[in-house]
């Protein structure tokens, strides 16, 4: 049974840059359990291709919050589910306060097309744990007040490891707790330390996060076109110890005890 791998689906922004695309990461479990993606921005589905992941193999979407760059391709799974060419399988939606509503939104300016059918949709709070079945993964979250809804997400595999996903964060206390240990920190870092904006990271934002959690290793991610990728790398591994590396669309890395990918 090989490790468990946390696939970069978009390591970008809503911003076009090429080989940065919107927000989407696929997580697969040992076990045999399935894919979780991470979000689910506009390219999501196009990435999932790109990486040999079949869109039959996603079991559970968990979304951050609702800005289009992180959720907007939940309309082309939707429609994809409907394909007469494709044979949709369990799905869980899973996301924060207000999903269900979104849901209804999207299927009443799309239409029946975007109607997702035959989907458990799940609403979180901060502080829940979710488990799912037979599924070893447990699921866990935090508020990151980016938005009033938003939040970031903690997968403890058992043996398999830690994985913990920002979303879009500021520098906050829940955070780092949701964090506290993880074997690998995926985080946001959206623009340079001169340009930092609120309710965002900057690299080194997200290196203070990734050391007052204790941290193994640091995965940046959310690059805005000003961020170059290499210089947020420097700049997070000038305030945290462990290893830190940039996203990009496709690159994967091991979760446990496997080499730095
Ligand atoms: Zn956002
Ligand atoms: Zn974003």
């Amino acid at each position: 049974m090989g490790p468990a791998v946390w696939t970069v689906l978009g390591a970008g922004s809503i911003l076009p840059r090429a080989g940065l695309g919107c927000s989407g990461h696929a997580l697969r479990a040992t076990g045999g359990s399935g894919v979780t993606l991470f979000d689910c921005g506009p390219g999501t589905l196009r990435a999932l291709a790109a990486a040999g992941i079949g869109l039959g193999e996603v079991r559970r979407i968990v979304i951050s919050h609702f800005h289009p760059d992180h959720c907007l391709d939940l309309a082309a799974v939707a429609f994809a589910r409907r394909n007469p060419c494709f044979a949709p399988g369990p799905l869980e939606l899973v996301g924060p306060r207000g999903l269900v509503e979104w849901l209804e939104g999207l299927a009443s300016a799309l239409g029946r097309w975007a109607c997702f059918e035959g989907v458990a949709v799940r609403e979180a709070a901060p502080g829940d744990v979710l488990a799912a079945g037979a599924d070893p993964t447990r699921l866990s979250c935090a508020a990151t007040g980016h938005t009033p809804e938003a939040l970031a997400w903690r997968a403890d595999l058992g043996e398999g490891g830690s994985v913990v996903y920002s979303g879009d964060s500021g520098e906050c206390d829940a955070l780092a707790e949701l964090a506290a240990g993880a074997d690998l920190f995926v985080c946001e870092c959206s623009f340079p330390e001169d340009q930092a904006v609120e309710a965002h990271l900057t690299p080194r934002g997200a290196g203070r996060l990734a050391r007052r959690a204790g941290c193994r290793r640091l995965l940046l991610t959310h690059f805005y076109p000003t961020l170059e990728p290499a210089v947020a790398v420097r700049e997070a591994g000038a305030v945290f110890d462990g290893a830190v590396c940039a996203a990009r669309d496709g690159s994967r890395h091991f979760l446990c005890a496997m080499p730095w990918s």
